[in-house]
């Protein structure tokens, strides 16, 4: 069985499909983890890159994923991954053609080995798997996923201001739904859910009762 969540950023995507994946004996996997990874390795390497550069990574590159833990040719950079520059590195590299055929094909073949699988990302009922037995689209106002990004960070520590993590996220928000390959936007199939004003447990029912009928 496959549940394909997509969504933009912020949505709740991770936290949902993580709990119910756990609470329904499926694996998870966060398909967003995988470009960051990629984007990581091309910080690493000081930003620049040269297609022949790009096609050697993709290529040699080894990315694991075991629940939310992110191992990069087995280093664990499951924390490091969620800087802002990556994130940014993430959502520009994800609009070159060769990246999504590599990571589409590193996803199916995770897949493929597992009875059943939670997978979340921005293209996953679309163009990972299209015929995924439930196809989810999680979405929220910019404003209130900032909004628990801010409050996200601000229990770590971190005071990063409101307005600044707006902007961000509606960045990241045009670069994925505009781009040529793979843009994001619901199928026909998703069963829409605006998370605004529902609580994680409300969402992970509801999507328990799709799942049920
Ligand atoms: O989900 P997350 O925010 O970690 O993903 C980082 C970036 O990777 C997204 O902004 C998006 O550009 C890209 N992505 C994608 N397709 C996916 C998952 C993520 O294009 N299936």
């Amino acid at each position: 069985m496959i549940i394909a969540i997509d969504g933009p950023a912020g949505a709740g995507k991770s936290t949902v499909a993580k709990i119910l994946a756990e609470k329904i004996g499926c694996t998870y996997i966060n398909t967003g983890a995988m470009y960051r990874a990629v984007a990581y390795k091309l910080l690493q390497i000081g930003g620049k890159f040269t297609e022949e550069d790009l096609k050697n990574i993709l290529e040699n590159i080894s990315i694991s994923l075991d629940k939310d833990k992110v191992l990069l040719d087995g280093e664990d950079i499951s924390d490091k991954i969620k800087d802002e520059k990556v994130s940014k590195m993430a959502s520009k590299i994800a609009t070159i053609k060769i990246v999504r055929e590599k990571l589409v094909e590193k996803q199916r073949q995770m897949a493929k080995e597992k009875e059943c699988v939670v997978m979340e990302g921005r293209d996953i009922g679309t163009v990972v798997f299209p015929n995924a037995d439930i196809k989810i689209f999680l979405t929220a106002t910019a404003e209130e996923r900032a909004k628990r990004r801010y409050e996200e960070l601000k229990a770590k520590g971190f005071n990063i201001p409101y307005e600044h993590l707006l902007e961000k996220i509606k960045e990241r928000d045009k670069i994925d739904s505009t781009r040529k390959i793979a843009p994001l936007k619901p199928t026909k199939e998703h069963i829409v859910i605006d998370t605004t004003d529902k609580s994680i447990e409300e969402v992970i029912e509801e999507i328990t009762d799709i799942i049920k009928k």
